[in-house]
């Protein structure tokens, strides 16, 4: 890893661990942030009714996927840039903060200028004219690891968004694919601390994608927050049956805001000195 120590995301490049601040919201060390919602916005009526559970919950950003990158072009290829609006209504319509992956430079001035957070998923890690373009705006971004990329590859691809000035990247464990196959990926649970040894940056983990399953989400999210996440990010529908995509890795809203409710246990436990999930615990405070 001699390589890697150059890089402006290797900690000892900086004095400091990186905490993003997005009005209220702190993302980062010592703080734990909850992105949650369904795999893709389905309808309007869907949207808000998840929004406002979520944010009841304690969720303090709401995954908006206006674009799904899927394995079959036949499958739902989500609602496509004209959602755009269906991001103004949410604003309006809670205090959440909004998050929306991003799967083509030709929607960056559009999605940026209605979403607080880009994302990069998974299969466009490497894909290095997105990566310095999002590096271009002044917009954090979620970057998610790709499925057979070591820790190393990880921190190059968040080198491109960093070099050219955005130093507001959040890396995103999803699980890395092995021999298992009982679950979706495999989730490589100590990339959360393996990564906080190697960068300054937040790093949060999607206990979704990374076990496929809906009653190994809750066992997962534990797990990341335990290993040392800056936060989670969650697919959660109020029906998952009928979800257009990924229902049977998303939880529903009771299942979502039980987990809530443990994750601020352990967040307490842990001594987070601000716990996102609900609000500012005094408990934690101290
Ligand atoms: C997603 O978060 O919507 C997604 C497709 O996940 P990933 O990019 O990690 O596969
Ligand atoms: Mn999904």
């Amino acid at each position: 890893m001699n390589r890697i120590s150059e890089i402006k995301a290797h900690k000892v490049n900086k004095d400091h661990n990186t905490i993003i601040k997005i009005g209220d919201i702190q993302i980062g060390e010592g703080y734990f942030t909850v992105i949650a919602g369904p795999c893709a916005l389905e309808s309007e009526e869907l949207a808000i009714t998840t929004a406002k559970a979520v944010e009841k919950a304690g969720a303090k950003i709401f995954r908006c996927s206006l674009f799904k990158p899927r394995t079959s072009p036949y499958s739902y290829q989500g609602y496509g840039i004209d959602g755009v609006s269906l991001l103004k209504i949410l604003h309006s319509e809670t205090d959440l903060l909004l998050e929306t992956e991003i799967l083509s430079t030709d929607h960056l001035d559009a999605l940026a200028s209605e979403a607080d957070i880009l994302r990069i998923g998974s299969r466009n890690m490497d894909n290095y004219e997105l990566l310095k373009a999002v590096g271009k705006v002044n917009k954090p971004v979620i970057l998610k690891r790709n499925m057979s990329a070591t820790l190393e590859e990880f921190l190059l691809a968040a080198e491109y968004i960093l070099s050219v000035g955005n130093e507001k990247v959040i890396l995103c464990e999803r699980g890395i694919r092995t021999f298992e196959t009982y679950t979706r990926n495999t989730l490589d649970i100590l990339a959360v601390p393996a990564l906080k040894e190697l960068t300054h940056l937040p790093v949060i983990v999607d206990p979704s994608h990374s076990t496929g399953k809906s009653s190994l989400v809750p066992a997962a999210s534990k797990a990341a927050l335990a290993a040392g996440a800056d936060g989670l990010m969650i697919e959660v529908h109020p029906d998952p049956s009928k979800s257009f995509s990924d229902g049977e890795q998303s939880i529903n809203i009771p299942t979502f805001n039980n987990l809530m409710k443990e994750l601020t246990e352990i967040g307490s436990v842990l001594g987070k000195k601000s716990f996102t999930p609900f609000l500012q615990s005094p408990l934690a405070e101290n």
